[in-house]
């Protein structure tokens, strides 16, 4: 017998209390959210939220940037139900494998570009780019050159919360706590037009920002550096759109120098810009890449690496353990709902749906609704993802002062008026389920255009 518990708004207060008490929030400055109260989220259904108080609310989000086929898909429950029954659990550690994990690499490996032919599995975005980290390293140890061991990431990127994650990428914040960091990761600038390109044209930007990566390899030594590893476009940086010549002068660069590229494809994998893996919206084929959130839609932990013939040969043939896996790599039942997963994006043609449908209405309607709006100084996006920079002054690209916090200003107006956005600073961003409809595209930018016209006025108001 399975009871079915709902939250009712008299027992809301409890959940907060007893989350004040026990739970510790990621990314959350926890003694200012017990005193607030979380907002307890219940159910969900579609692209709609409904919290323990009874509101609706479109998520503008989908979660953070995983739920891509939309909530409540009961063929994602079956297979996990199914899973659980047959084989809830087993490792692939001691040469076990289990059916899940041996098909889910192979559907991997049937939608990933060029010869990303051999797939390592991870349960988050943090571990798969840790992995990338140990096993770039290793390749070169295996190759004979120990020394080449520096990876280069960039300022601002986010690859995750480990200790390698937080590391490789660019977030000061991050930086500050935790560390000593990982040695051997360097970083260069990130191609961030609108915020640092001055009077340079996007052309020339995206040449200038590929250049730092030269100029980077030259100054620690070619020899010494293993690989360059970059989100296809990056997302919790606030949603950046380099220009499009940059990743072709990147790859030229890598291998100029026999760099490996590494494309971190968590949020962008899994049709997220308009193809199966940002990399093809850009047009480089990467040697590696690392994806989780939209493998499996959200519904369970999972993360892979899908690793190029030249990476994984070397491997096989090196003939010597790879000393590293987690407990829960290839997690059958997290591996079924991926199966599924990955079918249903087929089925429906997902993909295509976001190229050539939802995709070009989402970005041309979000420049129709908001380009002309007095906070918004530049729109940039690519499929189903969008980041909107607010400005004080449109014409000088002036930015409001940091102690005003004009994006969680407006992700509360966002809130309180049932739309979930995400504030990146004093850039606002969506990434909603690839699944929405063209009205839920309505709905989103309407509530986003009111939200934005509150925020403009509690900024007027002093
Ligand atoms: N890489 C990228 C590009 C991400 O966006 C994220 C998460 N937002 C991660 C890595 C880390 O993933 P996780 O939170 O699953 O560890």
């Amino acid at each position: 017998m399975s009871s079915h518990r709902t939250t009712t708004a008299a027992n809301t207060a409890d959940i907060q209390a007893t989350d004040a008490s026990h739970h510790m929030h990621p990314f959350t400055n926890t003694g200012a959210l017990n005193r607030k109260g979380a907002r307890v989220i219940e159910r969900a259904e579609g692209v709609y939220l409904w919290d323990s108080e009874g509101n609706k609310i479109i998520d503008g989000m989908a979660g953070l940037w995983c739920v891509n086929m939309g909530y409540g898909r009961k063929e994602l429950v079956e297979a996990a139900h199914q899973q659980m029954q047959t084989l809830p659990y087993y490792n692939t550690f001691f040469q076990t494998t289990h059916t899940p994990a041996a098909e889910l690499a192979k559907e991997i490996a049937s939608v990933t570009p060029g010869d990303l032919n051999h797939i390592f599995f991870a349960n988050s975005g943090s571990e798969a780019v840790d992995t990338v980290i140990r096993l770039v390293r290793q390749y070169w140890n295996i190759k004979g050159k120990p020394y080449k061991n520096i990876l280069i990431g960039r300022e601002n990127a986010y690859h995750g919360s480990t200790i390698g994650g937080t590391s490789l990428g660019g977030m000061s914040g991050m930086h500050k706590q935790g560390g000593p960091l990982v040695p051997n990761i360097e970083r260069i600038r990130q191609p961030y037009w609108y915020g640092e390109a001055g009077d340079m044209s996007e052309e020339e930007f995206g040449l200038a920002c590929a250049q730092a990566l030269e100029e980077k390899i030259l100054a620690v030594g070619p020899d010494n550096v293993a690989a360059f590893v970059g989100e296809p476009i990056q997302g919790a940086g606030g949603v950046i759109v380099p220009p499009a010549n940059y990743w072709q002068e990147i790859k030229r660069i890598c291998d100029k120098y026999d760099v490996l590229i590494a494309a971190d494809e968590v949020i962008c994998g899994f049709g997220r810009t308009g193809n199966w893996f940002g990399c093809q919206s850009f047009d480089f084929q990467p040697d590696l890449m690392s994806m989780a959130k939209g493998l499996s839609s959200g519904y369970l932990p999972i993360a892979a690496v899908a690793v190029g013939d030249r990476i994984a040969n070397a491997f096989i043939e090196h003939d010597e353990d790879f000393n590293h896996g987690f407990t829960y790599s290839g997690h059958p039942v997290a591996a079924a709902v991926a199966i599924e997963n990955i079918r249903l994006m087929k089925e429906e043609n997902i993909v295509d749906y976001v190229a050539n449908d939802i995709g070009p209405y989402f970005q041309t309607k979000l420049r129709e609704m908001l380009s002309e709006h007095p906070l918004v100084g530049h729109i940039e996006g690519m499929g189903l993802v969008a980041g909107i920079a607010l400005v004080k002054d449109k014409a000088t690209k002036t930015l409001f002062p940091d102690d005003l916090d004009i994006g969680l200003i407006c992700r509360d107006h966002c809130f309180e008026n049932g739309l979930i956005m995400r504030a990146v600073g004093s850039r606002m961003v969506l990434s909603p389920p690839l699944v929405i409809s063209h009205a839920e595209v309505d709905e989103v930018l309407e509530k986003a255009r009111h939200c934005f016209d509150l925020t403009l006025a509690s900024v007027d108001k002093g």
